[in-house]
């Protein structure tokens, strides 16, 4: 079933249903780094990048050993004292296994075998800027807020960040009634009100219930 949560909202709690609780979503917006191809990397890390990785050199097969990274396609095991030339004849025929964390090794020893290794001067390498300081300030310092604890019974999605899926109930049988004809995961009354009873002491101690399953 999709991921659900119930939690305790005053009875007239009139956040719109279906869209994520404001305190879960920072306000202070990041931007897309306009500047790296969102790689995060500088223009030199970018150049080695953008040219592949046909031919593997003895310093970037050490690179991958080392991480345990240097695995055949068909076995998914570790190479054992893998030469430069024994795993260029493998990778010519196909059978290196390449993923993105292969390919990041790769490029972390080839750029810095080259001396050029590095992040995105713009964003250093975490492929976000900001509208300007004042944004950015807002950004890391917002924090996170539950919505306010109250009487009613709610149910929430937990796929997006939170949103509420039901109106707040006075009792756990009404929003197990309403859970019952509406929710998409087709659990009958009976079985949301188990859920909802065993999570019980965990939502007076917490006001939260996690339903995942
Ligand atoms: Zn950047």
């Amino acid at each position: 079933m999709a991921h659900r949560t119930l939690k305790r909202v005053p009875l007239d709690f009139d956040w719109p249903l279906g869209q994520e609780w404001e305190g879960y979503v920072n306000p202070h917006k990041t931007l897309d780094c306009p500047s790296c191809d969102m790689t995060g990397y500088n223009e030199a890390t970018r150049g080695i990048a953008s040219k592949g990785f046909d031919e593997f050199t003895q310093d970037e097969v050490d690179a991958l050993a080392k991480v345990e990274r240097l695995r055949s396609n068909d076995t998914d095991t570790p190479l054992e004292n893998p030469t430069a030339e024994k795993v260029n004849v493998l990778h010519k025929a196909g059978l290196i296994k390449i993923d993105e964390m292969v390919r990041y090794v790769l490029l972390k020893a080839r750029a810095e075998r080259f001396g050029v290794y590095g992040y995105c001067p713009e964003c250093d390498g975490s492929r976000e800027v900001f509208e300007d300081e004042e944004t950015k300030r807002l950004h890391h310092s917002w924090k996170e807020y539950e919505p306010p604890i109250g009487e009613g019974w709610q149910l929430w999605e937990t796929v997006s960040d939170g949103s509420p899926l039901s109106p707040a109930f006075a009792s756990v049988e009404e929003l197990a009634d309403w859970s019952a004809k509406n929710d998409s995961s087709g659990l009958n009354r009976e079985q949301w009100l188990e859920l909802f009873r065993e999570g019980k002491e965990a939502v007076e101690a917490s006001s939260i219930m996690s339903l995942s399953k």
